[in-house]
Parts: structure tokens; C-alpha cells; sequence
């Protein structure tokens, strides 16, 4: 998951350097990608409102052109990929993680574009770097990494990288980080919400900019739950079994003495318990999803 979404749990090694990875210097195009094609064998099941309540996206998240956005997300991405295969640390598209990660990729796809029509006309990317940062991000446009360690530390199974995959993507499909970059700039810029709107259109040269703000954008509490309960939804509507998503927590509660004494300044995210309570609670409104999704 995101260095952001760990962050309340005080998790060691946000910056650790990237390892070369076994195999990984036989990567031939890894650049790859892969768009809407792969995945649409999944079929869409019927019953396709959605069943957790999250609310709309705010509006604010549309002075930041998404287009600028997505685009400096590319390149973001490119530069991330090209550092860690100059180290060996980009998994080879045969490494055995990587086409586990990208085939449940594929099984979550055909129901993003339900939380955002848009992820229609993207390109979804997976890609795996060599860590040990527990860490996995989505930025806009699908762009997808995931980090060793997180996989290796946590020994998550299918169900488990589905709900951390689903997290992530929410984010994306919610558009969190067009949202944090639009309030950012416009407090910064020491403008209302009423001027930005009115006055000055969209802010495209801050879209243009954001490079690693991206990889390090932090959330708010209430986009952490959305991003939990989407991820939900969408990775129990792909078959992955809803209670993974309160024993990844427990997991990583247990992997980080459970976030005990955690800083002031984090307080404005939810804590682990909270989470592992917000999702239990909507763990039945998920379950007939899953049911049908296994059946199908
Ligand atoms: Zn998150």
C-alpha cells in the first residue's frame, strides 16, 4: 500500500534503497502496459450500483485538469520504472510475483470504470520493484507499482494483494491526488474555493509539475476510507474474498506493533483499528458480490 495509507502505522523503511532482483536484468520491454483488452474476460456481473456508500467525489478536484494530471503521472512512472531497471529492480514480465500481481489485476479492471468512467480509456500498468519499502501505489491514470517488500513482509496471499491492489486504485479512480493538489494550491495560493471556481479556471501548470509529489501526496482520513471501502467493493466483485480485507490489517497491525505512539501530525488518518471496524461493518454489503463473482 502507499507509504501515505501505511503511514499511520508507522512502518519502517519508507525510504529503503531498491534491490536487484533475481532474473530482472533479462527484462527485455519494460515499459509494458497493457490496456483495456486484457481483463475484459472477466465478465461484468449484474447488480452493478454500488453497494458501499461513499459519497460523490468533490468538485474541487476539477481545477486540475486530469489530462495534465495523468500525463505527468507517465512520466512519473517512466522515470520510476527506468530507475530501478538501470539497478536490476524491475521485475522481468515472466517474474513469477509480477504475473501473479498482474493477473489479479486483470480479474479488479472491468469494474473500475464503474467509480469513474474515464478508467475506461486508461491504460492500466503493473509493474513490481525490488524493496523491502512495504509499499504499493496508484497513480492517475492506473499506473500501478508494487513494491517486494510489502509482498515478502506481510506474505500476503491473492485475496489480501487484491484488497491493497483495490485500495490503490481507488485512489486513483476517486482522482485523491487531483483533489489534494487543487485544496493545496488553492490555500496556498490564498484563494476561496467560490474564486478558484469562478476566476481562474483550471491550474494546468500545476498539473505539469507535480513529478514525485505524486509518490508521496499525502491523504486525507476521509480519503482513506473511501479508498478502503472501494477497494472493497471492487476486489469482491473480482471473486477475492471480502474478510481479506480485515485480515490485511490485522496483518499489518501485527507487522508494526500496532501503530502504537503514533505521531500528532498523523492524526488526521484513520487508525488500523478504525479501519478493521469501518470495513467489517460493510463486509454484508459486499458478501452477495463475492457470491456471485465465485459462482460466475
Ligand atoms: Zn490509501
Amino acid at each position: 500500500m502507499c507509504w501515505r495509507c501505511f503511514s499511520t502505522l508507522n512502518i519502517s523503511h519508507p525510504e529503503a534503497p531498491l534491490e536487484a532482483l533475481p532474473g530482472a536484468s533479462s527484462r527485455r520491454g519494460f515499459l509494458n502496459h497493457w490496456g483495456a483488452g486484457l481483463g475484459l474476460a472477466a465478465l461484468v456481473h449484474a447488480d452493478a450500483q454500488a453497494q458501499v456508500d461513499v459519497g460523490q467525489s468533490s468538485s474541487m478536484r476539477k481545477l486540475i485538469p486530469a489530462e495534465s494530471l495523468e500525463q505527468s503521472a507517465r512520466q512519473q512512472y517512466r522515470q520510476t520504472l527506468s530507475e530501478a531497471n538501470s539497478k536490476g529492480a524491475l521485475a522481468p514480465d515472466d517474474y513469477p510475483q509480477l504475473k501473479r500481481l498482474r493477473a489479479i489485476a486483470n480479474r479488479l479492471i472491468p469494474f473500475t470504470s464503474q467509480w469513474n468512467p474515464d478508467a475506461r480509456k486508461w491504460k492500466w500498468e503493473v509493474n513490481l520493484i525490488g524493496s523491502k519499502q512495504l509499499n504499493a501505489w496508484c497513480i492517475p491514470g492506473g499506473k500501478i507499482a508494487f513494491y517486494t517488500g510489502i509482498l515478502d513482509q506481510l506474505q500476503l496471499n491473492d485475496d489480501e494483494v487484491a484488497m491493497i491492489m483495490g485500495h490503490e486504485m481507488a485512489h486513483a479512480l476517486r482522482e485523491h491526488a487531483r483533489e489534494r493538489l487543487a485544496k493545496s494550491k488553492a490555500t496556498s495560493m490564498g484563494l476561496s474555493v467560490a474564486s478558484q471556481l469562478l476566476g481562474l479556471g483550471q491550474l494546468g501548470d500545476v498539473a505539469a509539475n507535480v513529478g514525485t509529489q505524486l509518490l508521496t501526496l499525502k491523504y486525507s482520513r476521509d480519503d482513506e476510507t473511501e479508498a478502503d471501502l472501494v477497494g472493497l467493493e471492487i476486489a469482491a466483485r473480482g471473486g477475492f474474498k471480502p474478510e481479506a480485507s480485515v485480515q490485511l490489517w490485522k496483518k499489518m497491525l501485527g507487522a508494526t506493533g500496532g501503530g502504537k505512539g503514533q505521531p500528532s501530525f498523523l492524526s488526521t488518518h484513520p487508525s488500523g483499528a478504525n479501519r478493521i471496524e469501518e470495513l467489517e461493518a460493510n463486509l454484508p454489503k459486499v458478501q452477495h458480490l463475492y457470491q456471485q463473482a465465485i459462482r460466475g
